[in-house]
């Protein structure tokens, strides 16, 4: 089981820690509040009031034995890159790092962060695909031009096949998943029917998905 090192606990911090304490994975947070401390440490396995951007409090905590680190200090631009840097440097193999905009991911990718996550950017975009295409349930971006969408099928979908649809060629868009009453189908077969009530994950470049939620 991966070990996870939260450092910052405000809104994005608090459930990052909570839903992996959720999981059973074993999760250290960290804040400089005690109050934040207080309040997440009968959910997580340890929690720590402690400044992040101590060396020597981060080597007392152990953190070079965890495989991942998220940094979700916000406002503190400084403390976020030295904390970063810090959790890199004692040996933690993967840090994840929120930043506020692209010049601080620039700055974070520099001194070594893995993955720096624009969670406020990717609500938005989430959002607002989400509100102008009405049968566009969930939307998550892969690359600039391609993302994954769940759409709830169409009827002119119901009773047929995925070879008789032919969402592929018409599209050029692949059907990764059929979710039908609760149960899921993942990467179903082209003889799979889809029924009125299911739902569609499908992946593809953002033009083709955005001809087929058109249909
Ligand atoms: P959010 O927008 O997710 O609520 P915030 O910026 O409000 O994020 O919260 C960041 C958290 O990081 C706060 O709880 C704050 O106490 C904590 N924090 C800020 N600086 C440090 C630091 N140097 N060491 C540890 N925790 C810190």
């Amino acid at each position: 089981m991966k070990q996870f090192i939260v450092v910052g606990l405000g809104r994005f911090g608090y459930s990052l820690a909570k839903t992996l304490a959720d999981k059973h994975y074993d999760v250290l947070a960290i804040d400089n509040d005690e109050e934040k401390v207080q309040e997440i440490s009968s959910i997580v396995t340890h929690a720590v009031e402690a400044d992040a951007t101590d060396e020597e409090a981060l080597k007392t905590l152990g953190v070079s034995n965890f495989d991942v680190g998220i940094v979700s200090i916000g406002e503190n631009i400084h403390a976020n890159i030295l904390t970063t840097l810090m959790l890199k440097e004692l040996g933690v193999k993967t840090v994840v790092v929120k930043a506020q905009d692209r010049l601080h991911g620039k700055v974070l990718s520099k001194v070594g962060a893995d993955r720096i996550v624009y969670p406020e950017r990717d609500m938005g975009i989430r959002i607002a695909n989400n509100l102008t295409s009405s049968n566009v349930l969930e939307y998550i971006e892969l690359a600039p031009n391609y993302s994954i969408v769940e759409i709830a099928a169409d009827e002119n979908m119901y009773h047929k096949t995925l070879i008789e649809l032919k969402l592929r060629s018409r599209f050029g868009v692949n059907v990764m998943a059929i979710k039908s009453n609760g149960e899921i189908n993942i990467s179903p077969g082209a003889e799979v029917k889809i029924n009125p009530g299911d739902t569609l994950i499908v992946m593809g470049d953002n033009n083709s998905l955005d001809k087929l939620k058109k249909i």
